[in-house]
């Protein structure tokens, strides 16, 4: 049965109590049927029937339900809702379902508070939400031998249910345990909200700390990816191949796309409801480094334009500043530059940084040094500042193909300042204030890297400084700059 056929079961079951497309539950469901025995008892206030019984508990231990589902189930259905319990009755009831216990009077006022002040089916949805996705029903879920699952206010309970099983799935087939709530709580609503796909997912786990730190065999990962993409231990024939595909230097990512991209796993996505997406961007293993501009002690001294330069420049400046945010530009960019080194590590990259807190002082010598002895390319993070608070955007400087002492690097450097450029405004819906070519930034001209200065807006503009200074704006900005790097390798010889 399809995930996202619940809704007509959900239906159903309080409808036709003959209706029976399960087989019975064996005994070790007797936990289970406790459960569902519980919520009968108390939503209904009846002895289940047997019909009923049968099915909530084979769509729990079959794992095509969460405890949160059922109750849903319970609550939502007609025949609880013909009881036209009133705000204290429902009350007392969220209480004995979800908590286990009777209520307490300071607890059960704030919640009848709650109902005051938004009446009928919206505050019911937040008191079944507040109890629902509570700790202690998590508990109360683990002591039957079910998931609790999630819920989410507004959202289609088949849809996140869908999701949640997805999920557990996941946790189940690639890590090899039970979900923890906190976790099942990420992933789902970082798939309800479309951030990432099933395969991002997929990834997630894949590719996690936790799976590395199983040292998976080649033989033991082909029959994790068998198992979580086509829902089936692996046949002979196809394992060898695989393998020999491995055998033959194709990475892991590479293998792990082949199955994600399978028609087996599609119909799994979709069974769940869920969108499968794009195979997963390959990074190699890069290694780039990030270069947060500035610093709240400053290098002193100077240093020269370029290798060998007769011409000098202070050896670094203090930066600017967030006119209404009142952030320093050097905190910004480091901000930036540990959430940018985070989701780079989570693609596969290496990532080196020049300063990783803002007391260090760093010239701007040392700072292209530091890119060229580790990585293969450099993204020196800055925010742009000017006396017209209007000006607003982002821009990537490069090097010129002129430049007097790295030219070798101009084409690299274009293509990063290109690259970066386009993901980053696409991305953050940032004006696009294209590439600035030019030889006048000592740590591009000291560089022997493919290097970008890259202005991330105006923290002289007010959309600017505030987006910036914005967490689900800077996701964004990390998100297109990330992309950026990804596109740049995709791309270059
Ligand atoms: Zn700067």
């Amino acid at each position: 049965m399809r995930i996202r056929k619940l809704s007509a079961l959900f239906a159903l079951l309080f409808c036709f109590t003959a209706f029976s497309p399960f087989a019975h539950a064996d005994t070790d469901d007797a936990g289970i049927e406790a459960f569902v025995t519980r919520l009968y008892d108390l939503a209904l206030q009846r002895q289940p029937d047997e019909a009923g019984l049968m099915q909530w508990t084979s769509l729990l231990s079959e794992r095509k339900a969460t405890g949160i589902s059922v109750a849903y189930g319970f609550i939502y259905s007609p025949e609880y809702q013909s009881r036209n319990m009133s705000d204290e009755d429902y009350t007392e009831l969220m209480y004995r379902m979800f908590f286990g216990r009777e209520s307490d009077p300071e607890g059960k006022a704030s919640w009848l508070s709650v109902l005051d002040a938004h009446p009928g089916a919206e505050g019911r949805e937040e008191l079944f939400y507040g109890f629902a996705a509570s700790q202690e029903f998590s508990d109360l879920c683990a002591s039957y031998g079910i998931i609790r699952g999630d819920y989410i206010i507004g959202r289609n309970m088949d849809s996140v249910n869908g999701i949640n099983l997805f999920v557990d799935r996941l946790y189940r087939l690639v890590l090899g345990r039970e979900c923890d709530m906190p976790g099942m709580t990420d992933w789902t609503r970082s798939l309800a909200g479309g951030e990432i796909t099933g395969t991002g997912a997929a990834y997630g786990f894949f590719f996690s700390p936790e799976y590395e730190g199983r040292n998976r065999s080649s033989e033991e990962y082909v029959e994790d990816l068998y198992n979580a993409f086509m829902g089936r231990a692996s046949d002979e024939a196809g394992r060898q191949a695989w393998l020999g595909v491995i055998a033959g230097g194709a990475s892991r990512e590479e293998v792990f796309n082949g199955f994600a991209m399978s028609s087996e796993f599609a119909a799994i996505c979709e069974s769940y409801g869920i969108l499968r997406g794009d195979p997963i961007r390959i990074s190699g293993g890069h290694v780039v480094c990030i270069d947060p501009g500035h610093s709240s002690v400053v290098a002193s001294g100077v240093v020269p334009l370029g290798p060998g330069s007769s011409t000098t420049k202070l050896a670094d400046t203090s930066g600017t500043y967030g006119r209404w945010s009142h952030t320093h530009e050097y905190e910004l960019n480091l901000d930036i530059a540990i959430l940018l080194r985070a989701e780079l590590e989570s693609r596969g990259y290496t990532v080196v940084m020049t300063r990783e807190d803002n007391n260090t002082p760093v010239d701007c010598v040392t700072r292209a040094r530091i890119a060229n002895e580790n990585a293969e390319l450099s993204v020196r993070l800055h925010a742009d500042a000017l006396d017209n608070s209007s000006a607003n955007g982002a821009v990537a400087i490069c090097i010129t193909d002129h430049n007097p002492w790295n030219p070798q690097t101009y084409s690299g450097s274009r293509l990063l300042a290109d690259s970066l450029i386009s993901e980053y405004c696409s991305a953050t819906g940032i004006r696009n204030r294209g590439v600035s070519e030019q030889d006048d930034m000592t740590g591009n001209n000291w560089s022997t890297v493919p290097c970008v200065l890259f202005e991330m807006g105006f923290m002289t503009n007010y959309s600017d400084d505030m987006n910036m200074n914005d967490p689900s704006f800077r996701t964004r900005m990390v998100t297109g700059l990330a992309n950026g790097i990804d596109r740049y390798f995709e791309n270059a010889s």
